[in-house]
């Protein structure tokens, strides 16, 4: 396995892997990582013949109170899993090495990024799609993963790639979650024995939702409301959203819906000062 910080290396590696005929994929993450990131690298590894993971802790995604200083770095541990997973060639780049001090371009996707972590991260998205659009450019895959943990940001790249062209196919994996049901994310390692307790709650107000929508005649509005009330009386838990919502473009769902329609479950909420994001795809009964 090769392990590059190069930008232009990095690129003339992955040139000589697709000159040589071999399909390439990349697997961006910001590192920490745990089995959701390595079930990415695995599906990239039984799809592509050549695989790039990338580990960037991207400062431009992160707002000034967000925890970008304290993000867990982990890269011996990282290196590892990329190794046993197969991969083929580890980019981690320094910010300087990604972004010149005088950059004026930047990738902005519109509506899909107003809403939800868009509404409540301001610039976030621009962050991601700028640095996605780099990554992706420095890694030339024919195939990228991502993960359904973040459902607006594999919603957002699906977007940028398609307006802006970029030869590429985006993957989107399924969650990996603990055994009792929490979204294993490289933030969990914040929290606290107790808070890990506290946690479990986003996936089970996940898991009503998807009771309740399988009901005959359920309402999107008294799902979303059942929903809001466990997770509003689990103590420990600061609700910021809790919402049944498009899959396709995230708007809020009409009053009444046709059996076998689409959803998707969305939570974002703090324990402590962990901030959790959680979702699932829904149908209705
Ligand atoms: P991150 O390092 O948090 O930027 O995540 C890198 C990629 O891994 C993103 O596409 C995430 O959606 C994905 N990911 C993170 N957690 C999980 C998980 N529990 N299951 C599946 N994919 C995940």
């Amino acid at each position: 396995m090769l392990v590059e910080s190069c930008p232009q290396k990095t690129w003339q590696h992955v040139t000589a892997a697709r000159q040589r005929g071999l399909l390439t994929g990349c697997v961006p993450t910001m590192g920490a990582l745990h089995q959701g990131h390595v079930s990415l690298m695995q599906r990239a590894r039984t799809e592509c013949g050549y695989v790039t993971a990338t580990i960037f802790v991207n400062p431009t995604q992160f707002g000034p109170q967000e925890d970008f200083s304290k993000y867990p770095r982990t890269l011996q541990a990282d290196l590892q899993l990329c190794e046993q997973a197969g991969v083929d060639l580890v980019f981690t780049p320094q910010a300087d090495q990604m972004y010149v001090a005088d950059a004026e371009t930047t990738v902005q996707v519109g509506r899909l990024t107003t809403v939800l972590e868009g509404a409540h991260r301001p610039g976030h998205f621009d962050g991601v799609t700028t640095v996605v659009a780099k990554l992706l450019m420095i890694t030339q895959p024919h195939k990228a993963y991502f993960g359904q943990k973040d459902f607006q940001q594999q919603l957002v790249v699906r977007r940028m790639v398609r307006d802006l062209n970029i030869p590429v196919e985006i993957v989107t994996c399924p969650i990996i979650r603990e055994p009792d049901g929490l979204a294993m994310s490289s933030r969990n390692r914040y929290l606290s024995v107790a808070e890990r307790q506290t946690a479990v709650a986003l996936s089970r107000a996940l898991r009503l939702a998807a009771d309740l929508c399988s009901q005959p005649a359920a309402v999107p509005a008294e799902v979303e409301r059942q929903m809001r009330q466990m997770l509003l009386q689990t103590p420990g838990l600061e609700l910021q959203y809790a919402v049944l919502a498009d899959p396709d473009t995230l708007q809020p769902l009409p009053e009444r819906v046709l059996s076998g329609a689409r959803a998707v479950g969305l939570i974002a909420a703090r324990v402590g000062s962990t901030r959790l994001i959680d979702n699932l795809l829904l149908s209705f009964g």
